[in-house]
Parts: structure tokens; C-alpha cells; sequence
């Protein structure tokens, strides 16, 4: 099954809007003289006051744009929050949902990444939906476990022509920005199971289209073992999303080149 690749960098709360438009003007540079950026789908998501300057920077490249978040709602009193049309009106393509710094922070549950996840399906946004376990689950051999809970949970309604559309990001919580980068055995065995659980709820057919990303401390010089595994179709990028040398160097190692 030959799955694209996809490679998203999370801004997080980083890069004001100068800042987002300097590294986008950057990365269009470095990728004028490489073409591995049209053989993957490069996404970048901003913050959200960053995403209109960055969405008119990325126009006519091959940079797709996301979010790190979108509400359930379409509108309506819910301070602090960014709903499906306000993203599909400012040129965003992509979404960030269940991020486990959202979950960790700021109360993010199963039903709520599924709540935000049909939002986004709604305003035809591609989900990149995220998952992982942390370090004492996967010390207490829950791994799997959690994450059949969290994709149980997440994707309930969901109907397989949807799932298709969707990215699953797997990231191992205690990999997210430590420097600790999960083996590509561990990474693959995780990515498998995730799968494995896809096809028990959509179908086999379906679940060899999902694209899994990896997340974790993912960087150029561990890319290319990690994206080569079965099951690894890209990642999600947060540190190494933030200089264009090192993220355009890791697009290229992640397809090999
Ligand atoms: C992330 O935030 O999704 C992430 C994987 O961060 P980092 O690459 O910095 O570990």
C-alpha cells in the first residue's frame, strides 16, 4: 500500500507573525532548490494569529497550512476558543486534534477530540488526531491499551470514507520534546497496534489508506529509520519544525532521499 507521506511541524506558542512568515519565506527558499517537499505533504501549524500572515506566505508553494485546535461549535460564547469556519475562512487546511500538551493542560478527553474531530470533518479540515501513552503507562505495559482506548474513543461515529481522510498521529508522551526518540521497533510496533484497531473498526481496506505519523523528538537524523518502518507514514514535528535547514533536511531523510 503506498501511503504519501506526511510531514507536519506544531509551532506550538512559538513564531509571532513575522517570525511564521520568515521561516515559511525560508523554507519556500530551500525547497526551490530541492524537490522533496512535492514528493511529501508539508503542513505547518501555527498559532492561530499567526496563520493568516503564514496562509498568504505559503500561497502558490507546496506548504499546506493547519491549526492546533478547533472547537466543537460552530460559533457562539466559548472565550478563548476557534471554530471550523473561522479556520476554512482563513485558508487553513489541516488541524491539530488531541495534542497530549492539550490533553495534559487544558482537559482534553476522548469525547472532546471526537467532539472537535466531527467538527472539523464538517468543515472538510483534515484531522491530524493524536495519541500516545505516557511513560508509567508504558512502563506498566498499558501501552496498548491506552491507545485502543484513546482511537475507541476518538473515532466513535466516524464512518470509514471519513477515516480515510483522517492522519492519526502517534506520539509517545514521554518522547514529546525530551530527546528521548522511541526506537523504530517501538515506534512500529505501536504504529501496528494502531492499525491493527483501525481495521477491527473500519475494515483492513480503510485502515491500510490512514496515514500514522510518528511524534516524539523526531529530528534529520532519525527520520529516515523511523518513516522507513511499515507503519510510519511521516511525523509530526515540534522542535526540529522550527529551523527551516533542519526541517526541510528531515522531509528529505524521511523519504529516504
Ligand atoms: C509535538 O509537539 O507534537 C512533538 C512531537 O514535539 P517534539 O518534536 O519537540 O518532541
Amino acid at each position: 500500500m503506498d501511503r504519501k507521506v506526511i510531514i507536519a511541524g506544531n509551532w506550538k506558542m512559538n513564531k509571532n507573525a513575522c517570525e511564521g512568515v520568515a521561516l515559511v519565506e525560508d523554507l519556500k527558499k530551500i525547497f526551490a532548490d530541492c524537490s522533496c517537499s512535492c514528493e511529501a505533504d508539508v503542513v505547518v501549524c501555527p498559532p492561530f494569529t499567526t496563520i493568516g500572515a503564514v496562509v498568504e506566505a505559503a500561497k502558490n508553494s507546496n506548504i499546506k497550512v493547519g491549526a492546533q485546535n478547533i472547537h466543537w461549535a460552530d460559533n457562539g460564547a466559548f472565550t478563548g476558543e476557534i471554530s471550523g469556519d473561522m479556520l476554512k475562512t482563513a485558508g487553513v487546511e489541516y488541524v491539530i486534534i488531541g495534542h497530549s500538551e492539550r490533553r495534559q493542560y487544558f482537559g482534553e478527553t476522548d469525547a472532546t477530540v471526537n467532539a472537535r474531530l466531527k467538527a472539523a470533518l464538517k468543515y472538510d479540515l483534515i484531522p491530524i488526531v493524536c495519541v500516545g501513552e505516557l511513560l508509567d503507562e508504558r512502563e506498566s505495559g498499558k501501552t496498548e491499551a491506552v491507545l485502543s482506548t484513546q482511537i475507541r474513543g476518538g473515532f466513535d461515529g466516524i464512518s470509514g470514507a471519513e477515516m480515510e481522510k483522517i492522519v492519526v498521529a502517534y506520539e509517545p508522551v514521554w518522547a514529546i520534546g525530551t530527546g528521548k526518540t522511541a526506537t523504530p521497533e517501538i515506534a512500529e510496533a505501536a504504529h501496528a497496534h494502531i492499525r491493527k484497531e483501525l481495521a477491527a473498526m473500519f475494515g483492513t481496506e480503510v485502515a491500510e489508506k490512514v496515514r500514522i505519523q510518528y511524534g516524539g523528538s523526531m529530528k534529520a537524523a532519525n527520520a529516515r529509520e523511523l518513516v522507513a518502518q511499515k507503519d510510519i507514514d511521516g511525523g509530526l514535528i515540534g522542535g526540529a519544525a522550527l529551523k527551516a535547514d533542519e526541517f526541510a533536511k528531515l522531509i528529505c531523510e524521511a523519504l529516504g532521499k
